[in-house]
């Protein structure tokens, strides 16, 4: 810098010189004149505004509703220097001809222009023009003001490059320094070379805040990052910024550093687009961070963050990854279309998960694990390819308030001795069970609400234990509630109904706590017990399912207590297959068929059970099995209360028998051939015959009164007692039945609802 030079500049900065091109009447009053000569002075083709310190934007003159809004934007740009490479000798030696210019300052070079900028004479505004400055010192320690000129989108046509050291170094002192609009390059020969981890496209360092805006940023270093912010009291705002195509980190942050970080848009890096690391701090809203060749936010090794609003999808690895205790709090920001999952919260990360929308990632919309416990609440996880939220290997977390639903896998999966809180999510309509808990799985699973999934609602295997509590688990296309191959753990205080299959099943080794559910309204039974299954199951209510209250089936021996079986369309509890059971102090009633059937070789012990107002059978034993009754008392039953068939043998002891109907008996006694009580939909049990005359074969039954009017005189024989209903009744043999008629209307109540009451309102119209 020449000393001749330095002279001039102290010439035209003179006030007088400033009063005069402040006067508009010394100065050129048309608009389009005005235009002309600031494009020539500032290049740009549209005014920028400068309202404030650190404010710049450009606008539309027709948009704006200043008279001339060229005056206003040069009346708030012309206090400043010109980075213009050969024309400030140019302009230094014409200085007559550039009237009206007295208060700029042209030099050849940014690191000129930073050297006057001390000096300061001016505002600290520096204009750097259309062009490519390459391996420039830029060290920023004072509160400079930088922005690109140039015409059209101005940051194509401005930049900075540096190919050995940092582009921008912004150093103590650099607070309420700004720079925009340019394009800001970090372009290395060796671009592996690692001491270029220190190197970036801009560096932010302790103790400075400066205000990047409307650049664009890229690193071709395959080390380090494009922007690191580092160090207490690095607090940059960076808005408007393009940090895209790099081959490194995008935006890294670290060692307690802060700032803001709004309206990015950082895609294609190969690297993260954001790192947090090291207690590190930023708030991040609005960016556009996508189309990453790696995770779209890391945070890790104590970083932290507030992500508000963001916008993350289509990065090869997860959306955001939180790792090795970091804790970054991120709401109302999109995760989708991850090439692998949303959220990935692992090596006990922890981080705040809220009001998000997750959707369709490849992997699971949230994956949990290895010690980590993050909150994930009031987020939407849908469509994802697989699961919605997965925590495995010791995983926990709190997993609250989410809207799941429409994941092609479950809609939570618990896994490998993982244990979250999971409380009022809703899960449905996935394409898949709702919660499924393996391998060791645990959890608290608190009031949630569970529906129309395609498999189980919540399926507990594989040595499983997690505490389902309070629950509605309903409307799914099978299974409730699924305990199969070693699933244990508490079923207790749920609303479980309107399944297509049994509520509640539990087989192969299962044992689990079931108590004081609701099982309902199921298309099949209310709790199926089968294939070795166990279980302590009380003080449940089982009512209106389909089939059976309680199945208990093939070397099952679960333990009922205190439950109440009732209105079932089947019987109470059946019991086949080698079933066995305790069953104690249950109330069994108003049941369409037996109150309890045993059957099929198996042999339970009922202990204190009422089986009462039914509207078949209080128990039947049939089929080879067994029992030992004490204690129970079975009254009021419609067809009496209990039948042995042929060859059953029980151990009966203080059982109560009274009231019951004895319809079958009444029956048989008024000469009444037993269909009219039954119809073809019960089994009352009773003696039965074949009638070799009529050549009926072994399926069909024909009960004592037919053989004594019907088949009176053929060649009979007894075949046994037990369940049946009456063909000759049911006219299914050849030979008519005499005593035939429309069962009695009674039978026909227990399965045909009562028509609809209508309320007609026309009718005296
Ligand atoms: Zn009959
Ligand atoms: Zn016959
Ligand atoms: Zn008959």
């Amino acid at each position: 810098m020449s000393l001749e030079r330095q002279e001039n500049r102290t010439t035209l900065t003179s006030s007088a010189a400033k009063r005069s091109y402040l006067n508009d009447r010394t100065f050129t009053p048309g608009v389009s004149l005005k235009k002309e000569l600031y494009m020539e002075v500032f290049e740009y083709t549209l005014p920028m505004m400068h309202p404030e310190p650190g404010k710049f934007f450009q606008i539309h003159p027709d948009d704006h509703d200043h008279p001339n809004p060229w005056r206003e934007s040069f009346r708030q740009l012309y206090k400043g220097a010109h980075v213009n490479p050969g024309y400030a000798e140019h302009f230094y030696n014409n200085v007559t001809r550039y009237k009206g210019r007295e208060n700029m300052l042209y030099y050849d070079t940014i690191e000129d222009a930073l050297g006057g900028v001390q000096e300061g004479h001016f505002d600290g505004l520096v204009f750097v023009h259309s062009g490519i400055y390459t391996d420039e010192w830029i060290y920023v320690e004072s509160p400079i003001t930088m922005l690109g000129a140039g015409p059209g989108k101005v940051s194509d046509n401005v930049v900075i490059e540096n190919t050995r050291d940092s582009t921008f170094v912004f150093m103590e002192g650099s607070e309420d320094a700004y720079v925009g609009f340019m394009t800001i390059r970090f372009n290395p020969e060796d671009k592996s070379n690692n001491h270029h981890n220190t190197h970036h496209c801009l560096e932010i360092t302790v103790n400075c805040c400066p205000s990047v805006d409307h650049c664009i940023i890229s690193s071709t270093c395959t080390v380090g990052s494009a922007v690191c912010v580092s160090g207490h009291g690095a607090c940059p705002t960076i808005r408007h910024c393009t940090i895209s195509d790099c081959e490194n980190v995008g935006l890294y942050i670290t060692d307690h550093a802060q700032g803001t970080y709004e309206d990015n848009d950082i895609s294609n890096n190969a690297l993260a687009g954001i790192w947090v690391k090291n207690h590190a701090n930023p708030i991040v809203r609005r960016n556009h961070i996508h189309h990453g060749r790696d995770v779209g936010v890391f945070t890790f090794d104590h970083g932290m963050g507030y992500f508000e609003s963001c916008n993350i999808h289509r990065n090869r690895i997860a959306g955001f990854e939180v790792k090795a205790y970091a804790n970054p709090t991120v709401v109302r920001c999109e995760i989708h279309h991850g090439h692998t999952g949303g959220i990935y919260v692992h090596e006990k990360g922890r981080g705040q998960f809220i009001d998000n929308k997750i959707y369709a990632n490849n992997f699971a919309g949230v994956w949990v694990t290895s010690n980590s416990d993050p909150t994930i609440r009031g987020n939407a996880i849908f469509n994802g390819h697989q699961g919605g939220v997965y925590i495995f290997g010791d995983g926990r977390g709190l997993i609250e308030g989410n809207d799941i639903y429409g994941n092609a896998l479950a809609g939570i999966q618990i896994r490998t001795n993982s244990c979250p809180i999971v409380r009022h999510n809703k899960i449905h309509d996935g394409q898949h069970g709702g919660i499924y808990v393996h391998e060791k799985g645990q959890g608290v699973i608190e009031e949630n609400e569970v529906y129309s999934n395609t498999l189980a609602g919540v399926w507990v295997t594989t040595g499983s234990t997690p505490v389902l509590r309070r629950n509605r688990i309903h409307s799914g296309k099978q299974v409730g509630v699924y305990f199969y191959d070693n699933g244990h753990g508490m079923l207790e205080d749920n609303d479980i109904y309107n399944h297509m299959y049994s509520g509640v099943q539990i087989r192969t080794g299962s044992n689990p706590k079931i108590k004081r559910n609701k099982i309902w309204g199921g298309q099949n039974g209310g709790i199926l017990v089968y294939n070795a299954g166990l279980g302590i199951v009380e003080d449940n209510e089982i009512f209106d399912n389909a089939m059976a209250g309680v199945w208990i089936k093939t070397d099952s021996n679960p333990t009922l207590r205190r439950n109440k079986i009732h209105d079932g369309r089947d019987g109470g509890i059946c019991i086949f297959n080698g079933g066995r059971g305790n069953l104690e102090e249950n109330d069994i009633f108003r049941n369409a068929q037996a109150g309890v059937l045993i059957s099929t070789n198996s042999h339970p012990m009922l202990h204190k059970n009422r089986i009462f107002d039914g509207f078949a059978a209080g128990i039947e034993i049939t089929n080879h099995a067994t029992a030992t009754l004490e204690s129970n008392q079975i009254f009021n039953n419609k067809f009496g209360g209990l039948f042995l068939a042929s060859g059953v043998i029980v151990n009966m002891k203080d059982n109560k028998f009274s009231s019951n109907q004895d319809a079958i008996e009444k029956a048989v006694s008024r000469g009444q051939c037993l269909y009219k009580i039954s119809s073809y939909t019960s089994y009352p049990m009773h003696d039965f015959y074949r009638c070799h005359t009529c050549n009926t074969t072994e399926r069909n039954a024909i009960c004592t009164n037919c053989i004594k009017k019907c088949h009176h005189e053929h060649e009979v024989e007894f075949i046994r007692h037990d369940r049946f209903f009456c063909d000759c009744g049911a006219g299914t043999l050849s030979n008519p039945c005499t005593l035939s008629g429309e069962p009695t209307h009674d039978t026909d109540t227990l399965y045909d609802s009562a028509p609809p009451i209508e309320s007609n309102t026309l009718q005296h119209n």
